[in-house]
């Protein structure tokens, strides 16, 4: 029992599109909202985000076509309902974002600059220069900074808890604090760096789908892991994601022979799904990004990754920037509804943290904060339709996560990094997972989370989409979600709900 603790309506962990879009909608229809949040709201994957938001938007497009291309690239794991709905909600989504004051790039002429990533048949990006996300994230934190609503609690969290009659979740502890609230929101982002290395901000390890695990919510996907395909990777600096927009504005993959070596391996050469980039340019000698085609556009239209370059001493007779797969986003995660509803009662999974089946086996450019920003949205208004439960403050139980020391997390990082690579295979898998089994934090949340995405991976016996198996290469016809939850073995269905 506690004497002293916090109450809202609603409980939101995680500061990044997904969860501050779910505070920001929460708010303005009256709720009181705490944000939980770790760090700073610079260290989220949102913040980072370089090329932006897809949308269906000129009269050459439709939702169609993008449902078309969200499916090409999920290699036939994705929901078809949820693509509709996501994709046809997708230009009313922009505007909602225009209308709050995301300053998207426009013509001369006043109308939309969009642009085109891999995968796309048509140009139907919207982005802020290259810091889409950080545009984003200013906009929604300077309406929600000084709103008399929202209680910012800048802390990681300790735990969830929940009642100790219904095991309905009714709040976080963070720094000994316990925040209690009708719904609890985990907004936490995806578990790319659990890897030793990733694109993603360091916080991004998985910790709240790892306590989802741990409180019985169901997790799906795991095995799917997308690469970036293009990243600089330099000693001393931290990993450069050079975005697929500069493919999709005139950039070219070549090989040391200076050859374009991705017309071997798919139609749309350079601009192909991530995983058939990211595996051609593991088979090529020495990858390079030739960006020649942009040498009087880059600075202006590309400045964070133009100044980034220039920092690390590229100049613009250098035209060619050494390029390698890095582990970029996981397709896995909390399995969701898109308002964000999972199996556990008063718990909700929104952003990168949930799997909805929307991304299929690998995530189309530019669809994921797309998914999240809805998400956050729905999964305010959901709230907002239902009754809220009365939160008491007595017979409560913990799930606590304790933090791990750096050499674990390293060691664990190292693990993920060997067993799930760009190209695994069974007995790779199968090394991770004795290793795991037999280490003294074995019950650690973040060891089991990180054990059952082995888990998925290991039988998950064919390669689809950002799960490629050296050992059986073939796409298997039945396509079937992964579904994993504590105390169960591994299952394969059709469909999430
Ligand atoms: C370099 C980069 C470029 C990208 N570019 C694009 C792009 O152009 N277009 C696109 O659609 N997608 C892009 N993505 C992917 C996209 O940015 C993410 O999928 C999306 O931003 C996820 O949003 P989110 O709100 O779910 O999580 P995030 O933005 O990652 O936020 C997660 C939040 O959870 C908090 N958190 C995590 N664990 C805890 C804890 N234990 N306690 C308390 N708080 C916690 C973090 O501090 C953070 O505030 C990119 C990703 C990266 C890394």
């Amino acid at each position: 029992m506690y004497n002293n603790f916090m109450a809202s309506d609603v409980i939101i962990v995680g500061a990044g599109i997904a969860g501050l879009l779910c505070a920001y909608e929460s708010v303005q229809a009256g709720l009181n909202v705490s944000i939980v949040y770790q760090d700073d709201v610079e260290q989220t994957s949102t913040y980072y985000a370089q090329g932006g938001i897809a949308a269906a938007w000129s009269h050459q497009d439709s939702a169609l076509q993008h449902m078309t291309d969200t499916v090409m690239a999920g290699d036939g794991l994705c929901d078809n309902d949820v693509v509709q709905d996501f994709c046809e909600q997708a230009p009313e989504f922009v505007r909602k974002l225009i209308e709050i004051g995301v300053p998207f790039d426009k013509h001369t002429d006043n109308t939309y600059r969009l642009t085109q990533e891999g995968a796309h048949s048509h140009s139907r990006i919207f982005h802020v220069k290259d810091h889409t996300g950080t545009s984003i994230i200013m906009t929604l934190v300077s309406h929600l900074k000084h709103h008399p609503r929202v209680n910012w609690v800048n802390h990681s969290i300790d735990g969830l808890l929940s009642c100790a009659t219904t095991g309905r979740i009714i709040g976080v502890r963070a720094n000994g604090t316990p925040f209690l609230a009708s719904h609890t929101v985990l907004a936490t982002g995806g578990f790319s760096n659990i890897f030793s290395r990733s694109t993603n901000p360091k916080k991004n390890i998985g910790e709240g789908m790892a306590l989802a695990f741990m409180a019985g919510a169901r997790l799906g996907d795991l095995e799917f892991i997308q690469f970036h395909p293009t990243v600089l990777c330099e000693p001393g600096f931290p990993p450069l994601l050079i975005s697929e927009a500069l493919r999709g504005e005139g950039a070219f993959l070549v090989n040391k022979n200076n050859d374009r070596f991705m017309k071997k391996y798919h139609d749309l050469e350079d601009l192909a799904p991530r995983d058939v980039v990211s595996r051609a340019i593991n088979q090529e000698q020495e990858p390079k990004l030739n960006i020649a085609p942009l040498m009087t556009t880059i600075e202006t239209r590309f400045p964070t990754i133009f100044n980034a370059l220039k920092l690390r001493g590229f100049s613009l007779d250098s035209f060619e920037i050494p390029v390698q797969p890095l582990v970029h986003y996981t397709l896995g995660g909390i399995v969701a509804k898109p308002n964000g509803k999972t199996n556990c009662d008063g718990l909700y999974a929104i952003g990168e943290c949930a799997v909805t089946g929307f991304h299929g086996a690998n995530r189309l450019a530019s669809n994921s904060l797309l998914e999240a920003g809805i998400m956050g949205q729905r999964c305010a208004e959901h709230i907002l339709s239902i009754k809220a439960e009365p939160v008491g403050h007595q017979g409560i139980n913990e799930l606590l996560i304790q933090p791990l020391d750096q050499s674990i997390l390293h060691w664990l990082g190292d693990v993920a990094h060997h067993s799930l690579g760009v190209i695994r295979s069974k007995d790779i898998i199968l090394n991770g997972i004795r290793a795991i089994e037999t280490h003294e934090c074995y019950g650690h949340p973040l060891f089991q989370f990180l054990l059952s995405t082995l888990q998925s991976a290991f039988h998950r016996d064919e390669s689809r989409g950002g799960h490629f198996r050296s050992d059986c290469n073939e796409t298997k016809d039945d396509a079937r979600h992964s579904l994993i939850q504590k105390g169960h073995e591994v299952l394969h269905v059709d469909r999430f709900f």
